[in-house]
Order: C-alpha cells, then sequence, then structure tokens
C-alpha cells in the first residue's frame, strides 16, 4: 500500500500578515524540491484567509480547530466547519493535546468535532498521545485506545477512510524532546493494528502522522519508519528552511 507522505505545519497562536506572507514565500521558493510530499499548513483561523490567497502550488491550507456544532447560531467566538470549507480549508485539526489540556476536550467532544469537519467535507487530522506520566506508568497503549474507540464509536471505522491521525506524544510537544524511533514506531503500528481489527484495508491506507520536536535532522530517521507516513510539525514549521529540511527527509 503507496501512501504519500503529508507534512503539516501547525502554526498554533503565531504569525501576522506580514510574517505568513514572508514564510509563504520562503516555502514557494523551494516546494519543487519536495514535489512527492503533499504539504500543509495550517494558520490561526483570522489568518485563514489571507493565507489561503498566498499559498504556493503543491502547499495545501488546513485549520488548527473547529466548532463540534453543525448548523450557523448562538455560539459566540466559535467556528462553523462549512466557515472553513468555503475559505479554501481541506483539513482541520481536532484533538491537538493542547486543546485537549488546556480547553478541556473531552474524547467526546474530540470525536463530534471529527464528525462536524466530515459533515464539510473536511479531512480531520486527529491528534492523539500519551503524557509522560501515562507513558511512564505503562498506559500508552490504553490511552491510545481510548482517544480512538470515542472516534470509532461516534462515527463509525469507515470515517477513517477519509482522516489523518497524528500521533504526537503529549510529552514530546514544544519541549525539544523527540520520541525515539522506535517508541514512535511502536505506537503507530499499534495504532495501525487497532484499526485493522476493524477494517484492514483502512487500516492499510491511513496515513498516520508522527509529531513532537521534529526537526530536519531528525526527520530522516522518524520518516523511515514502516508505520510513519510523515509529520505534524508545531516549532520547525515556523522556518521554511526548517519545515522544507523535514519535508525533504520524507
Ligand atoms: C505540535 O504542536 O503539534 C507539535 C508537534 O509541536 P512541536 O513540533 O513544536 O513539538
Amino acid at each position: 500500500m503507496t501512501r504519500k507522505y503529508l507534512v503539516a505545519g501547525n502554526w498554533k497562536m503565531n504569525g501576522s500578515l506580514k510574517a505568513n506572507a514572508e514564510l509563504l514565500s520562503s516555502i514557494a521558493a523551494k516546494t519543487g524540491e519536495v514535489a512527492g510530499v503533499e504539504l500543509l499548513v495550517c494558520p490561526t483561523a483570522v489568518h485563514l484567509e489571507s493565507v489561503g490567497k498566498l499559498l504556493p502550488a503543491g502547499v495545501v491550507l488546513g485549520a488548527q480547530n473547529l466548532s463540534e456544532q453543525t448548523k450557523a447560531g448562538a455560539f459566540t467566538g466559535e467556528i462553523l466547519g462549512s466557515m472553513l470549507t468555503e475559505l479554501g480549508v481541506r483539513y482541520v485539526l481536532v484533538g491537538h493535546s493542547e486543546r485537549r489540556s488546556l480547553y478541556g476536550e473531552s474524547d467526546l467532544r474530540v470525536a463530534e468535532k471529527f464528525k462536524a469537519a466530515q459533515a464539510q467535507n473536511l479531512v480531520p487530522v486527529l491528534c492523539v498521545g500519551e503524557t509522560l506520566e501515562e507513558r511512564e506508568s505503562d498506559q500508552t497503549e490504553g490511552v491510545l485506545t481510548r482517544q480512538l474507540n470515542a472516534v470509532i464509536e461516534l462515527c463509525g471505522i469507515d470515517s477513517f477512510a477519509n482522516a489523518v491521525i497524528a500521533y504526537e506524544p503529549v510529552w514530546a510537544i514544544g519541549t525539544g524532546k523527540t520520541a525515539s524511533p522506535e517508541q514512535a514506531q511502536q505506537a503507530h503500528a499499534f495504532i495501525r493494528g487497532l484499526l485493522s481489527k476493524r477494517n484492514a484495508t483502512i487500516a492499510g491506507s491511513i496515513r498516520l502522522l508522527y509529531g513532537g520536536s521534529v526537526k530536519p535532522d531528525n526527520a530522516n530517521e522518524l520518516f523511515a519508519c514502516a508505520d510513519i507516513d510523515g509529520g505534524l510539525i508545531g516549532g520547525a514549521s515556523l522556518k521554511a528552511a526548517d519545515f522544507l529540511g523535514i519535508a525533504l527527509a520524507a
């Protein structure tokens, strides 16, 4: 099964009109070198429209979050999936660990967002991963099972035919501590195995990204792992040279 590598930049709450334009123009100068890789950038919601207008060829647009609601209404501060689709957004992150830990998003809420995304033809990038405490107490597989099952129960296994999963150990996000290729591969194989018990075709075709302090100098060995199909990149996606250096490793 060939799976096209996906390298996604999560810009988090960073950027400005000027800084984004500069970053995109530096990315545009080099996308030719990574033609076999799908590149995705996820700016803040207020920057989606301007970034969408400046997107280099071969780069697609993603959002960092959406509402679980499926109809417009009185939900101050929230953003409906259809509003993202209207701006040319193709992917949306759901369940990033910062949303889960800082904004109290439960497994069920994440699953509802996954469903709302697909209802608007957006491809959800479902983020899953354990904390350091959970890893050290041998709960990694239990946490991944719980987070994945919440979506499987609400949306069904078939929904994963049009989704991406990002394994992001919380202890590796923004810490400079990357999971070793063995640790990452083990978690990815576990995720693919869990899906495979329900549908082997979907498990074989879904892209599983690794996220957590990926840099150009560690991307090679991570992306060489059998079940790693690219990366979700935070800090390093804010520098064109690093983002493209990572994509070159794919
Ligand atoms: C992230 O926020 O999804 C992430 C992986 O961040 P970083 O690459 O900075 O660890």
